[in-house]
């Protein structure tokens, strides 16, 4: 595929747009390369302005290399990354500073994410620092964002050092530092799945107000299906480092298509006592090696429709009903 069929393949209103992105990892023995991890393979979606994206599956499904792929952690492969119609996919040097202006990073752990000889009013005056804003600017902005994320009054956070803080606290703090360059892309890798489950909710509906206030475009990875309902507009399921199933929020959650999704969906806890089972219905067995995958259909081997095909062709990408596509050949 050529650069420009890329760039003219993307649509203005989308923020983002990711197209046969792969990361594969080089294994080497002495001297040569004795193979490859193949964390992302043929990846490709659109993120529009203002819109958040769930990116879900389980541990080892890409979520996070695609995360750290988009935040220029990682290198790709091959593919293209058009972010704000410029492609930006091997960027470098003074180029690569303006992209991550323009990108706010939310990470799981956020005791981890937070130096902690620093406090409060240093941890967020640093990026405004590194970019080069005024002394005089620095303290109202760091004012503002903490007045943003709730950390009311000001006074009683600002000197204070992450140990000081509640894990909810800790994680307004990280979300302020995402904010206070005012990026146009969030990318939250599990913003909450390290807090209690009262205050998870809190963290999402602020989250969710910032987002509006400045159209804010989000990648939200997380492995719990749950929160996608009421924090997302479009959902990626990742399985083995490919997409196999995106759609509306609301399509994805009522009307799964993949059998990993329809398993995924199972899974989920339901609250109501009426509904619980003992055990819930978990794809069986595990994903496999990104080092050798499993030839076709990487799902086959757990799947309880796979055919023959699967095992021995890859499915394409088939567009059900224009915007919900999947990874099967059921649908081919
Ligand atoms: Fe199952 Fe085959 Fe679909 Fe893969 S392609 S999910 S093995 S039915």
């Amino acid at each position: 595929m050529q650069k420009g069929e890329d760039i003219k393949s993307c649509n203005p209103s989308d923020l983002l747009c990711v197209r046969k992105l792969c990361v594969w990892h080089p294994i080497r023995k002495f001297l040569t390369v004795s193979g490859y991890i193949r964390a992302l393979d043929d990846v490709s979606f659109d993120l529009e302005r203002g819109r958040i994206l769930a990116i879900v599956g389980e541990s080892g499904s890409g979520k996070t290399t695609l995360g750290k792929t988009i935040l220029k952690i990682h290198q790709p492969t091959k593919g293209r990354i058009i972010y704000d119609g410029k492609d930006i996919t091997f960027i470098k040097g003074k180029e690569i500073k303006w992209y991550r202006r323009e990108l706010g990073y939310v990470q799981q752990d956020p005791y981890g994410a937070l130096p902690p000889f620093m406090n409060i009013r240093q941890i967020l005056e640093e990026p405004l620092i590194i970019h080069g804003i005024k002394k005089s600017e620095r303290i109202y902005k760091v004012r503002e964002v903490l007045e943003e994320v709730k950390l009311i009054p000001v006074e009683d956070f600002i000197n204070k050092y992450p140990h000081m803080l509640s894990g909810g606290q800790q994680q307004r703090v990280v979300i302020a530092r995402a904010l206070i360059l005012r990026p146009k892309l969030i990318v939250a890798d599990e913003p909450v799945s390290m807090l209690d489950a009262s205050v998870r909710i809190e963290i999402l509906t602020l989250f969710r107000e910032l987002q509006k206030k400045y159209n804010l475009s989000i990648m939200y990875i997380t492995h719990d299906l749950s929160t996608t309902k009421y924090f997302s507009d479009k959902i990626a399921v990742m399985y083995a480092g490919h997409i196999v199933e995106m759609a509306q929020t609301y399509k994805v959650l009522s009307k799964p298509l993949h059998p990993y999704t329809q398993s995924l969906i199972k899974a989920i806890p339901d609250p109501d006592p009426r509904n619980r089972t003992l055990f819930r219905e978990i794809p069986p067995g595990e994903p496999p090696s990104l080092l050798n995958p499993p030839p076709g259909c990487r799902f086959h081997p757990r799947c309880p429709y796979a055919m023959d095909i699967c095992r021995r062709e890859e499915p394409p990408v088939i567009e059900v009903d224009g915007t919900h596509t999947v990874k099967c050949w059921l649908y081919g």
